[in-house]
C-alpha cells in the first residue's frame, strides 16, 4: 500500500513544503536550515531528511520536528514520521538557495561585516528622554571603544532605534579611528556564516576573522538564544570572550534585556548582565514630531506642522512605522507636485496602526519601587520631611511619575503627601536638569525606568 515516491518527486515534495514551513518555523530559519535540506527517502511511513550539518540536525530536531512532520503529512495525505541525517557534502551538495530568497545573505562567501547604512549616524538620531541614556553611552563607547562601557547592551521593542545606534557607533569609530576593525553583523548572519563555515570546513578562518575585531557590533542577538543551537551559542560565547578579554569593544542589541534572554550558557548571560545595559523606549509625541521633522528635511521636503503632528499623534509605538507613513506622504507629494491637505493625509495613512504600548505603571507602583530601590521609607517619601535623604528620592519618584503615567501634576502632588503643583514641577525640573549634566543621575533614572517597565 505504501507507494514510494521517485527522487524527482521527493524534490518536488520538499519544494512544496517550503512555503508552509517558512510560515511555521519563520522565514529566516527556513532560509538558513531548510532550503538546503533534501528529502532522501520516503518509505510511506518515514521521511528521511538530509541536512547540511549536525548543528542544523540538532536544531531542527529540537525545535521543529512536529511542524515539519505535520506539514509533510498534509502534503502526502497520511501521517508520516521525520528523521534527519547529515548529508556528506562531497556526493550530494545541498541545493543552492532559491532565487526568491533575496536579499542575498552572506552565507560563507566571506565572513564579517555587513556595510553600514549611511543614514544611521549620530547626527540623524534625535535625542530625547526615551533614548538619552542609550545615546550617551553609545557616544561614549564610540569615543573610547573597549575602554569605558564593555560590553554595552541595548534593548528595546522593534523599530525604536537599536540598529540605528549600533551603526552610529560603527560610523563614529571609523571616523575617529580609521584603522580600527569594526564589524557590524546580525546574530542571524553570524549563525549563517558559522553554518557555512562548518559546511565548508572553514571554521578556522571564521574564528580568525571574528577574533581579530576591535569593535564588534552584534544586532538582534535574541536570534542566538531563540534557535537553541549549542554550536552557535558556544561559538558566539567564544568570540565574545576572546574579544572581551582582550579589551575589544562588544556592543549587542536585542529585543529583551540580558536576563530575559533564553541563553543556555549562564556565564554568557551573566557577562552580558555585568556590562552596561540601556533600553530604548517609545518616544513621546514631541519627540516623534522632531523625528519626522528631521526625516522630512533629509528627504528635502517641508511639511506643515499640522501634518507632522497628525502623523506623530497617530503612530505611537514604532519609529519605523512612523517613518513609513511619512514616506508615503512624501511619495504622494512628489507624485502630484502639490502640498496635501490634512484630510488627504488622513486618508492616505488611514490604515496605519495606532496601537500604543500601554502605560501600565501607576504612581503608587513608582513610589513603592523608588522607595525600595533608593532605600527611603515610603511613609517618609509621602510624608512631610524635607531632609535631603528624603527629598531626593521623592523628586526622582515625582519625575518618573510624570514621565511614565498620565497623571496630572495636581494628582501626583496629592499622592506625594498633598504637595502643590509648583513643588511637584520644581522636583520634576530639578531631575530633568540633572539628567542633562550628571551622568550618575542619568544612570539612576535609566535603571529605575527599566526596572519599572519590565
Ligand atoms: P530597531 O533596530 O530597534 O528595530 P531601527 O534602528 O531599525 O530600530 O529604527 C527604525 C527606524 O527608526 C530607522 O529608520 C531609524 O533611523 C529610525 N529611528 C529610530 N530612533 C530614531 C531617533 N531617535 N531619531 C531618528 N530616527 C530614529
Ligand atoms: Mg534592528
Amino acid at each position: 500500500m505504501a507507494e514510494t515516491i521517485s527522487p524527482p518527486g521527493l524534490a518536488q515534495l520538499w519544494q512544496s513544503a517550503l512555503p508552509q514551513l517558512a510560515e511555521s518555523v519563520g522565514h529566516a530559519a527556513c532560509d538558513t536550515f531548510l532550503r538546503s535540506a533534501q528529502v532522501l527517502e520516503f518509505d510511506g511511513e518515514t521521511i528521511l531528511l538530509g541536512v547540511a550539518n549536525e548543528f542544523a540536525r540538532d536544531w531542527l530536531r529540537e525545535k521543529h520536528l512536529p511542524a515539519i512532520s505535520s506539514c509533510l503529512s498534509e502534503l502526502v495525505e497520511r501521517p508520516v514520521l521525520v528523521e534527519m541525517q547529515v548529508v556528506e557534502q562531497d556526493g550530494n551538495p545541498p541545493a543552492p538557495p532559491m532565487a526568491d530568497t533575496a536579499p542575498a545573505k552572506p552565507i560563507a562567501t566571506g565572513f564579517g561585516s555587513v556595510p553600514l547604512n549611511p543614514k544611521y549616524t549620530f547626527e540623524n538620531f534625535v535625542v530625547a528622554d526615551c533614548n538619552r541614556f542609550a545615546h550617551a553611552a553609545s557616544q561614549q563607547v564610540s569615543k573610547s571603544p573597549g575602554k569605558s562601557y564593555n560590553p554595552f547592551f541595548i534593548h528595546s521593542k522593534v523599530g525604536l532605534g537599536k540598529t540605528h545606534l549600533l551603526q552610529a557607533i560603527g560610523h563614529a569609530v571609523v571616523e575617529h579611528n580609521p584603522n580600527l576593525q569594526v564589524v557590524y553583523i546580525s546574530a542571524e548572519s553570524f549563525v549563517n556564516q558559522l553554518i557555512g563555515a562548518m559546511r565548508d570546513n572553514r571554521t578556522a578562518q571564521f574564528r580568525h576573522r571574528y577574533r581579530n575585531v576591535d569593535v564588534w557590533l552584534v544586532d538582534d542577538v535574541q536570534f542566538i538564544a531563540a534557535i537553541k543551537g549549542p554550536a552557535s551559542e558556544e561559538e558566539f560565547f567564544h568570540t565574545f570572550n576572546t574579544l572581551y578579554e582582550t579589551n575589544k569593544q562588544v556592543v549587542i542589541a536585542s529585543d529583551a534585556p540580558p536576563r530575559h534572554l533564553q541563553l543556555m550558557n549562564d556565564r554568557l548571560r551573566s557577562r552580558l548582565e555585568m556590562g552596561i545595559v540601556a533600553d530604548l523606549r517609545c518616544p513621546d509625541v514631541e519627540t516623534r514630531i522632531a523625528i519626522l521633522d528631521k526625516k522630512a528635511q533629509s528627504e528635502g521636503l517641508a511639511l506643515s506642522q499640522e501634518i507632522l503632528t497628525y502623523i506623530a499623534e497617530k503612530i505611537e509605538s514604532n519609529i519605523r512605522v512612523l517613518e513609513g507613513a511619512l514616506l508615503k506622504v512624501c511619495a504622494q507629494i512628489s507624485l502630484t507636485g502639490e502640498q496635501l491637505t490634512l484630510s488627504a493625509v488622513e486618508e492616505l495613512i488611514a490604515d496605519y496602526s495606532t496601537a500604543a504600548a500601554p502605560r501600565s505603571v501607576s504612581v503608587r507602583d513608582i513610589a513603592e519601587y523608588v522607595a525600595d530601590q533608593m532605600e527611603c521609607p515610603l511613609e517618609d517619601m509621602l510624608g512631610p520631611k524635607r531632609n535631603q535623604e528624603i527629598v531626593w528620592p521623592r523628586q526622582v519618584a515625582v519625575y518618573l511619575a510624570r514621565e511614565l503615567t498620565n497623571s496630572s501634576l495636581a494628582n501626583i502632588g496629592a499622592f506625594f503627601g498633598g504637595r502643590d503643583h509648583s513643588t511637584i514641577l520644581h522636583g520634576y525640573n530639578k531631575v530633568s536638569e540633572l539628567l542633562e549634566t550628571d551622568e550618575e543621575v542619568l544612570w539612576l533614572i535609566n535603571d529605575l525606568k527599566s526596572g519599572l517597565q519590565m
